[in-house]
């Protein structure tokens, strides 16, 4: 639940009264300038959005008395409702588009009410929006509804955000839909459990948002998605309350729960979920290489993701990534792998791995094994950059920046190709639409067969054309995705921005199983309309 004295922001990331390290952001703002020229950094930052100056448009549907009681038109949660985190939201934020704000913002206490409030609006034709903490970066919170529909109301499972019970046995724990990040883990320390998933959106963003978009969490290996961490699931339909069997695996047909894992809020509202857990750790070691360009450290992840080690973290920051994270002098590729455990030293997995990195032309910069203390500077430094860097984004945004980022994944046999190819298209498409910027790569999670590189823009923004700009080099970086082989998401969802290019990724026979499947629970389509599927 999000604490009653702190207000999250209803344009930017996070809460109100967080903002970026002041010495951070000048230290950003004057490399910006050097980099781009003084006249690609405002002088002064875009002012916030006032609630006032915003008109947003009147609602046009109420609820009966019984169900209005935990909904609400206030300003601030029907602003706060509308967009979601990606770069194109916060300039919206910014210059007070809030056009398509939900005609009602709903505050569930538990499963029943939302029972009622989606069964209620199947029968008035009232969209629901799904909503946990909002942090969509694909357009999969904003009510962008047609005229099909009386009006949207957006369902925040926030106030149901409690870790219900803990089978310390079968190391799981059932945990409401609704349950921040730090929450959870705060809920299950006492006991030397963990969920460990941490995305970066962690401290604002929900369980049921990481199920309902596949989340990725911040472990490059093994367990990289909220996917594997799901036990069973409760989800309420129009057509009823949906509950998945709690078992440690089984063969018996599709799965249900994982049918819901990136249902994106179209076939269902999750309410609750069984999650696997893990004992926490207390061993760690960690180390950083240097490679000497991407390609090169890519071969040394490669063959760590095929070595058998699983490493926790296996993250290579290309040199312009290793610079701007201040992991690096910027002549270089950067590896930074870790390991840990709750049951045993791990010096000696770091040791096969940087061994096995060595073989593939890295070399060692700095290596630490710990249990419970201080994290190495360089990956501190990385880290610290790292959950910072969203405060930091908006407030670079506000000073005339183009910040945002985008993710794919690939098999291994493409990879080189294809990171050349879309880093050449996206280095194009943002010196044409923007006259200049930086492009930098890392790669965030390795598999057996393939990774996940993940790229950063950042580029001086064309002033009044910021969302336009934006959308035709996603549009650009999107087509050259999908014509070489890649995923238009690896780990941050459809929604409505991505679903044609989904639909180009997958057959039409599976988009019509799945529009089927939605048709069965949701016949009247309200269940977040134009998201994952037309
Ligand atoms: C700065 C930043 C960093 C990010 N880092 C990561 C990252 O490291 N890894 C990653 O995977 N993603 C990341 N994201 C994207 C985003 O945080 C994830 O998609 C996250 O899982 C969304 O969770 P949420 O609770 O905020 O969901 P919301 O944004 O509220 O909703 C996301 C989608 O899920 C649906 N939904 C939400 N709750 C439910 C529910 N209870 N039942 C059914 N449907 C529901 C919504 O309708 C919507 O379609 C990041 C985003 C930002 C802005």
């Amino acid at each position: 639940m999000v604490p009653a004295a702190r207000r999250l922001s209803f344009w930017r990331w996070g809460y109100e009264d967080v903002l970026p390290d002041p010495a951070l952001l000048e230290r950003t703002l004057a490399s910006a300038r050097a980099f781009f020229g003084e006249h690609a950094v405002s002088a002064e930052p875009r002012p916030a959005p006032r609630l006032e100056a915003i008109s947003l448009p009147p609602p046009r549907v109420s609820l009966p008395a019984a169900l209005a009681a935990f909904a609400t038109i206030d300003p601030h949660e029907r602003a706060r409702h509308t967009l979601g985190r990606a770069y194109r939201d916060i300039v919206r934020g910014l210059a007070c588009d809030f056009s398509c704000a939900p005609d009602l913002v709903a505050f569930p206490e538990d499963e029943a009410d939302v029972a009622r409030l989606v069964d209620h609006c199947a029968g008035a034709r009232i969209a629901v929006i799904p909503f946990g903490g909002g942090s969509s970066v694909c357009g999969g919170v904003e009510p962008r509804v047609d005229g099909h529909f009386t009006g949207a109301l957006s369902l925040d499972l926030s106030r149901m955000g409690r870790v219900l019970e803990i089978d310390a046995k079968s190391r799981a724990a059932c945990i409401e839909a609704g349950a921040f990040g730090p929450a959870i883990e705060d809920a299950l320390r006492p006991h030397g459990l963990t969920l460990r998933h941490y995305p970066q959106s962690f401290e604002v963003s929900t369980l049921g948002g990481w199920i309902a978009t596949r989340s990725g969490g911040h472990f490059a290996t093994l367990q990289t998605h909220i996917d594997d961490f799901v036990e069973s699931i409760r989800v309420v339909t129009p057509k009823g309350t949906l509950e998945s069997r709690r078992l440690p695996a089984s063969g018996a047909g599709p799965q249900l729960e994982r049918l819901y894992c990136g249902s994106e809020g179209t076939l269902g509202v999750i309410t609750r979920a069984w999650m696997r857990l893990q004992d926490r750790p207390r061993f760690r070691a960690s180390a950083s290489l240097s490679a000497s360009d991407f390609l090169a450290g890519a071969r040394a992840v490669r063959a760590l993701a095929q070595s058998g080690l699983h490493p926790s973290n296996c993250r290579l920051l290309d040199p312009v990534e290793a610079f701007t994270s201040r992991a690096g002098s910027g002549a270089e590729a950067v590896l930074l792998v870790a390991f840990e455990s709750a049951h045993h030293e791990v010096d000696v997995d770091l040791e096969r791995a940087l061994a096995c990195a060595r073989d593939h032309g890295a070399t060692l910069r700095e290596s630490t094994t710990r249990d419970g203390e201080r994290r190495p500077s360089q990956a501190e430094n990385w880290r610290t950059a790292f959950l910072h860097a969203p405060y930091l984004r908006d407030a670079l945004i506000q000073r005339g920046l183009l910040v945002e980022t985008f993710e794919t994944a690939v098999t291994w046999d493409r990879f080189d190709a294809f990171h050349t190819a879309l880093h050449e298209e996206t280095t194009r498409a943002v010196f044409e639409r923007c006259g200049a910027g930086i492009v930098s790569a890392r790669i965030t999670h390795a598999y057996p067969d393939g990774a996940a590189p993940y790229y950063t823009v950042i580029a001086p923004a064309p002033r009044g054309h910021e969302v336009a700009a934006w959308d035709e080099i996603k549009t650009r970086v999107t087509d050259a995705i999908v014509r070489s082989g890649g995923t238009v998401t690896h780990h941050h969802a459809v929604g409505r921005d991505l679903r044609d290019a989904y639909a180009r990724e997958v057959p039409r026979e599976y988009r019509e199983m799945l529009a089927a499947a939605k048709h069965a629970v949701d016949p009247a389509g309200i269940l977040n309309p134009g998201v994952l599927l037309s």
